[in-house]
């Protein structure tokens, strides 16, 4: 059999992983990406709408990407470098009014969250009044670190450290901005992992204990010191060849493209599609992997063909990964991890700055969360002014759902587009005053699209680890939105390391036993 390497899953993950791929497998391996449906990019998707004569993009998935000098966020802007997107990137810069004002609905209005010592001059607004009072309970208060659990959530590692306002009024916002969850089911160990380690580690509670954690993790870095400097000389390089691309970037905040987020997957779609030895199978689910004769891994696709490689990567949702292994026995990271779903509501309306702040938008706490449906509103026009194209109208995004969608809207596969609609309206009336008709209303409902790292997660990612190494042989990988992160820039670092750093490409006759897994986890020991 020629030798070949199968990805599972052509959305952000599974496309970056192809990418990376094709850049360094020898001449004779061929790539083959597996997407069940009939569309590139997965939950990246931008569509156009059309209103009033005018044309303009509605994001359903994610909008933004960050910047930074992370390792993840240098990836992606290599990516974007690779792929010849430069000019179509649009950015928010550093000293926007959308880079510098996110706010939270609390009580009754809207509160901007500090950004810097200046807002403790002009006085914090009534959510974050909590903060100072948190922190003083944090570095005044004993210790009392539960010592018979391994993990508890973060409603309640904030409420025993810091008083439960900083969850009801802040950190529960914050997580239903990232997860569209609740904090008393996500995992504090997983997501909070510096302060927890600092509550575990220190002797006085976590603001003490944070110095400690800083110089764990400066020792632990220290053993990729070599990779880090060659990734900077790479970037460096790059900066010499683009001045002018890097040095905006370093000016901005976050960044889309001029199209919307989409340019992205489809950026990377085309260059896959024109590389010699990458094949794209689309509109075919697989439906079954197992190991197969002469020491290969099998996929069985939804017309019965059988897909038959070395390797592959599987970047498919947990509960797609169940599926493919009916036959095997499971684990519980495959079977307990919920899914967040999330209508997505764009709306326009025919009239330039619209809101009654700028800023990036807002997301909603515990706190308020009686009084709404909504997870937040994002103002995508104060964001990306640019990607309205100087049409005379306001762009926003409402987001509904998270872990209440069922109890406020029924089952996300039959809730009713014109309910979600008019909730997301009622939200920009009742939050922000808009009283005036949109142009364009539009919902969509991303099912079951964001994994929920709920209590005990780290626990079932080990287990995780563990199960994949017994799957096909030691020849599958995985890596995606369930693994170590959601966020875009961290599926495709994921995909990069494990192609760059981990799968030994020239041997790929001898079952690789690399899960993608290794360095996630002992970044949790
Ligand atoms: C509403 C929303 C807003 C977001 N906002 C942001 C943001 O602003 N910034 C940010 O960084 N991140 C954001 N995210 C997170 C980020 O977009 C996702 O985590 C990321 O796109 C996931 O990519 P993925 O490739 O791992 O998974 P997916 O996009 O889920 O791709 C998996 C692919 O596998 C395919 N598939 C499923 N089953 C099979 C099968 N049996 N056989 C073959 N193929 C199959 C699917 O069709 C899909 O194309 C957001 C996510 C959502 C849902």
């Amino acid at each position: 059999m020629a030798a070949a390497i199968t990805v599972l899953g052509g959305g952000i993950t599974g496309l970056s992983t192809a990418w990376y791929l094709a850049q360094r497998v020898p001449p004779t391996v061929a790539v083959r990406l597996i997407e069940g449906s009939s569309r590139l990019g997965g939950w990246m998707r931008t569509d156009q709408r059309h209103a009033n004569g005018m044309q303009f993009i509605a994001e359903r998935g994610p909008r933004t990407l960050r910047t930074g000098s992370s390792r993840e966020a240098s990836a992606v802007l290599e990516l974007v470098d690779d792929l010849d997107l430069r000019s179509q990137v649009v950015t928010a810069p550093k000293h926007s009014a959308a880079a510098r004002n996110r706010y939270i609905y609390y009580n009754g209005e809207l509160n901007c969250m500090p950004s810097g010592l200046g807002s403790l001059i002009t006085g914090l607004p009534p959510a974050v009044k909590c903060l100072p009072r948190g922190i003083w309970k944090d570095l005044s208060k004993a210790k009392n670190t539960p010592t018979d659990a391994s993990d508890e959530s973060i409603h309640d590692f904030i409420s025993r450290r810091f008083g439960e306002e900083v969850d009801n009024n802040l950190a529960s916002a914050v997580m239903h901005g990232i997860y569209a969850a609740d904090t008393k089911a996500l995992s504090a160990r997983a997501l909070l992992y510096p302060f927890w380690l600092a509550d575990r580690t220190g002797k006085h509670g976590v603001i003490r204990g944070l110095r400690r954690v800083a110089k764990l993790s400066r020792a632990r870095n220290a053993q990729f010191a070599v990779r880090e400097a060659e990734e900077q000389l790479a970037v460096s390089r790059r900066r010499s060849a683009n001045p002018e691309f890097w040095d905006a970037m370093d000016e901005a905040s976050m960044y889309s493209f001029r199209d919307g987020i989409q340019t992205l997957s489809d950026g990377l779609a085309n260059r896959l599609r024109s590389h010699a030895n990458v094949e794209i199978i689309t509109g075919q689910p697989a439906t079954e992997a197992r190991s197969g004769a002469d020491n290969c891994a099998e996929i069985v696709l939804a017309d019965g063909r059988v897909v038959r490689s070395q390797h592959v990567v599987n970047t498919l949702p947990l509960h797609r990964v169940r599926k493919l292994f009916e036959k095997s026995t499971s684990n519980a990271l495959l079977d307990e991890t919920p899914y967040a779903s999330v209508a997505v509501v764009n709306v326009a309306f025919g009239k330039k700055d619209i809101t009654p702040v700028d800023g990036f938008g807002y997301l909603i706490p515990r706190a308020s969360a009686a009084s709404s449906k909504a997870l937040g509103t994002v103002f995508d026009s104060c964001t990306l002014p640019v990607q309205d194209g100087g049409a005379e109208l306001s762009r926003l995004t409402v987001m509904l759902g998270g872990a209440r969608f069922n109890e406020l809207f029924g089952s996300p596969a039959t809730a009713s587009k014109d309910a979600l609609e008019d909730a997301a309206v009622e939200t920009l009336r009742g939050h922000l005053g808009l009283r005036s008709t949109p142009i364009d209303v539009d919902a969509s409902i991303g099912e079951q699209c964001i994994p929920s790292y709920t209590v005990g997660y780290i626990d079932r990612l080990k287990a995780m680890h563990k199960w994949v190494q017994g799957q096909l042989g030691g020849r599958m990988s995985v890596v995606g939105a369930a693994y170590g992160g959601p966020a875009v820039p961290q599926c495709i670092i994921h995909a990069r390391d494990l192609v760059h750093h981990h799968l030994n490409l020239d041997a790929l006759d001898k079952p690789q036993n690399v899960t993608g897994l290794e360095e996630i986890i002992s970044g949790f020991d």
